[in-house]
């Protein structure tokens, strides 16, 4: 079956940026469609970070409160262990908003919480199974999306689309958006291994003898991030599993009980990391947002965050240009004037980190020592309050300037 629909605003992908943005448009009065790819929101871990400046988004939005009833964990601290060396590198209880702590929670929690707040506005679509494939255009501009569905093909047709699919966006694809590749010397190897109750509580980075583990406390298991050098995958998995297990047990001993859980590599997910960003956003008729202009290292857990504060930038730019009218393309080009300082300020961290940082440690055979701004830190602990901030807001941190049409009602 081929069916068509019209909206004002088609947006590729029902991930944070997708669907943020639709809830900001749908609460505004703006009609929404998000085209979604898979069936639901479950899926492969891809980080369950929300960020205090997510969270004083959802201060501003009022739904705050009702996020918080959800099952969540609350970080206030980041330490990292060095060789023997315990160091606390972030402090989260300064900051300068509602909630002095990230909140952990599983991503397709936190988008069905999204989706729920959305569906409370009759200008709220979300299809689901429907993965986008093409761009309709006409006359130079794009004016909306095909996809295939369960049912055959759909089109969307729209003034405004926007790509928010991720880093391997098909939408910039087929818009032949110039992609620039800052390039990543490193690959990750995911895996969930259960907490024993005398685990530590906190949220812990290993450094030691070209290994690092990143270990995120889930209450019931450890979400851990063994970092390897890019393109080692085949080369780890052919040494074997058994190898595999005591490179993360020499890391963290009090796993060691545990390593049997890793019985197959399926236990075991690779996910390639990527730095890039589009030279342009934009072009007549289309936006791209998210991962989709700009794929983020997962050093420091920033892209989710990154990819909310641009659909609130969106949202804030375009929203009431949407109700009235077709966005120019100077209107488009102004969501990357505004969203470029901190995606190069926050890219350029990453690798400056992966330089300085994971290069040398992923190189090195020897026993690491504390690094001098680890020892700094760890003399006058305000100089935690630093990282926590950068991590914690980022840079040039958004607010919703959108009206909700239900406050009028
Ligand atoms: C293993 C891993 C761990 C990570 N850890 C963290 C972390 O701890 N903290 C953090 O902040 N960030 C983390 N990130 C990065 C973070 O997940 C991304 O930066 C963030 O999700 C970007 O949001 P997005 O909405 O732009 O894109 P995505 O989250 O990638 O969402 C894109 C959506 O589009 C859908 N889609 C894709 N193609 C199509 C199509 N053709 N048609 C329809 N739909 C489509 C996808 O199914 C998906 O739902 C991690 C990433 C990975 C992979």
């Amino acid at each position: 079956m081929n069916e068509t629909v019209s909206t004002r605003c088609c947006i590729a992908g029902g991930g944070p940026a997708g669907m943020m943005l639709a809830f900001l448009l749908a609460r505004m009065g703006v009609d929404v469609c998000v085209l979604e790819k898979h069936a639901d929101f479950l899926r492969d871990f891809r980080g369950d970070t929300i960020h205090p400046s997510t969270l004083e988004l959802m201060h501003e939005l009022g739904i705050l409160d009702e996020f918080l009833k959800r099952p969540h964990d609350e970080v206030r601290e980041l330490s990292g262990k060095v060789g023997n060396d315990t160091v606390t590198m972030g402090d989260f209880t300064h900051l300068p908003t509602h909630c002095k702590f990230l909140a952990l929670m599983p991503q397709w929690d936190f988008l069905d919480f999204i989706k729920e707040q959305a569906s409370r506005y009759p200008t709220f679509h979300l299809r689901m199974s429907a993965a986008v494939t093409d761009l309709l255009e006409e006359k130079g501009a794009v004016v909306g999306l095909r996809a295939k569905t369960l049912d055959g093909s759909l089109e969307v047709r729209a003034p405004l689309t926007v790509g928010a699919d991720g880093r391997h966006s098909v939408v910039r694809q087929r818009a032949n958006l110039e992609v620039i590749d800052l390039g990543a010397p490193m690959d990750v190897m995911w895996m969930r291994i259960s907490r024993g109750a005398t685990d530590p509580g906190q949220t812990l980075g290993h450094f030691d003898r070209g290994k690092i583990l990143v270990m995120i406390n889930r209450e019931s298991y450890w979400q851990c991030a063994f970092v390897i050098p890019k393109g080692e995958a085949e080369r780890i998995k052919q040494r074997g599993l058994p190898a595999f297990r005591e490179d993360i047990a020499e890391l963290s001993p009090f796993l060691r009980d545990r390593m049997e859980e890793l019985a197959d590599w399926k236990d075991v997910s690779l996910l390639t990391v990527a730095i890039d960003r589009l030279s342009q956003w934009s072009r007549p008729g289309l936006l791209c947002i998210g991962d989709a202009a700009h794929a983020m290292s997962p050093i420091g857990g920033v892209g989710i965050n990154l990819a909310i504060q641009d659909a609130v930038a969106t949202a804030n730019l375009l929203g009431g240009i949407l109700l009235r009218k077709t966005p120019s393309e100077s209107e488009l080009q102004a969501v990357q004037k505004r969203r470029s300082f901190p995606t190069w300020a926050t890219q350029r961290l990453q690798i400056a980190i992966q330089n300085n940082v994971i290069r040398k440690v992923l190189g090195s055979s020897k026993a690491l020592a504390l690094p001098w701004p680890l020892k700094l830190m760890r003399r006058w602990p305000i100089l935690r309050r630093i990282p926590a901030r950068v991590v914690g807001v980022g840079f040039r941190p958004e607010h919703v300037k959108t009206p909700d049409t239900r406050a009028a009602v």
